[in-house]
């Protein structure tokens, strides 16, 4: 670099100091063991509440063994996009599995929940088509909605009625009109109003597409979603699922119409222009659908466990906001008191992430927890213990 010239960079150390000096830069933890219920951060270990790992099957033996078995017989890679010479037979396995278990005529499978969203949304909308979005929705359906340029409509969190308007308004207006939630909110745990957000869309004739990102696995029989869960089967048009929370490993995908798979194939960006899973992911996803099928325990168990946490929090008398599932947010408000205790929380044996601005609204921090059916009674009251703990250090409780 030349000594005449100032870095052309520098802006960008100039803001990490900023964060430093705000408390809200942020170290990443690095986890030097499994991701499991108990996991060992930065030399410590810790109880784990910041994990998706939902049922534990980032670590099940079956899962396990079929990754290895899929190495020997397949090698670690697929060597190609799926549209060249990428596209395996286990891959399809896995597509003819999910679709299958969702109940619909065909499944695409991304490399992420994100690429899914993201790749999807930006594939089937053209400018000028209309984008009615609920505005907790996640940065990878926003992300695929500025894509695919679009106009977007954000319509207030949950509010049905709202969403109403905005479709009876552009009723008269060209292009095609989309409409889209989360299933499970990933930042306060409550769960969208499919029902009368799915009576929107046929009112007015828009594709409904919902993210059950968080709710694979979680929510509606053996984990199936939302759409399982409120029972409004064949009403969404494109069901995006992920296959890194729950389901334990990488991937996303999108269930729908067998025409609708079909020109994701063709046109969805990702798909086309990025590599496809290795053999051991798929095989991997594909053990985990056997175990959603037979060890419903486990869901159960989740859920045993959300209840107790959940109330545990409660009686202590922290803002737990208006979660219904496993993700359960302390809302403290401002950003750097969220990290702060997020930190004293490590340093009594629990991790539980901080999240500021801008993944949550200014004012509105918190610590997010999510508990998993691995966690025991004992782990989950000495969580419980630290939070209480911490919670009166920092002048949270009265
Ligand atoms: C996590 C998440 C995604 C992204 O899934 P990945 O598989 O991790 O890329 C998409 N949507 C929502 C709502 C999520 O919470």
């Amino acid at each position: 670099m030349s000594a005449s010239q100032p870095n052309p960079l520098s802006y960008l150390h100039d803001q990490l100091e900023q964060w430093r000096a705000e408390g809200t830069y942020q170290r990443l933890r690095v986890l030097e063991s499994e991701s499991a219920a108990e996991a060992r951060f930065d030399g410590k270990q810790v109880i784990n509440l910041a994990s998706n790992n939902y049922l534990g099957l980032t670590t099940h033996p079956k899962l396990r063994e079929a990754a290895l078995e899929a190495v020997r017989k397949f090698g670690v890679g697929s060597g190609a996009v799926r549209t060249i010479s990428g596209t395996m037979s286990i891959h399809l396995q896995l597509e003819e599995r999910i679709a299958a278990f969702k109940n619909v005529e065909a499944c695409v499978v991304f490399q992420s929940g994100f690429a899914a969203n993201a790749g999807t949304v930006s594939a089937i909308l053209t400018p000028e088509d209309h984008i009615i979005s609920d505005e907790l929705n996640h940065a990878s359906i926003i992300d695929g909605c500025r894509l695919s340029k679009a106009k977007i409509h954000v319509f207030p969190h949950k509010d049905v009625a709202a969403a109403e308007r905005i479709l009876a308004e552009l009723e008269a207006v060209p292009g095609r009109k989309l409409l889209i939630t989360d299933g499970v909110f990933s930042m306060d745990g409550d769960i969208g109003p499919l029902p009368g957000l799915a009576d929107a869309a046929e009112k007015h004739g828009a594709i409904m597409m919902v993210d059950d990102a968080h709710s694979s696995g979680v929510l509606g029989r053996n984990g199936r979603g939302t759409i399982d869960h409120f029972g409004v089967h064949g009403r969404v048009h494109v069901q995006v699922g992920t296959l890194s929370k729950a389901i334990g490993v990488l991937g996303g995908y999108v269930c729908g119409s067998r025409d609708l798979i079909e020109f994701l194939y063709h046109r969805a960006r990702p798909f086309l222009f990025s590599t496809s899973h290795p053999p051991a992911v798929a095989a991997a996803c594909l053990a985990a659908f056997d175990v959603l099928e037979q060890e419903p325990e486990r869901i159960a168990q989740l859920w045993d466990n959300t209840r107790y946490f959940k109330k545990g929090l409660q009686e202590a008398g922290f803002n737990t906001g208006i979660s219904e599932t496993p993700i359960t947010p302390v809302i403290v408000g401002d950003a750097a008191l969220a990290h702060q205790l997020s930190r004293e929380l490590f340093q009594e044996g629990v991790l539980a992430t901080g999240i500021g601005f801008p993944t949550v609204a200014k004012g509105k921090a918190r610590v997010r927890t999510i508990v998993a059916s691995t966690h025991t009674k004992a782990e989950l009251d000495q969580a419980l213990d630290a939070f209480r703990k911490v919670g009166k250090k920092l002048g949270i409780l009265g």
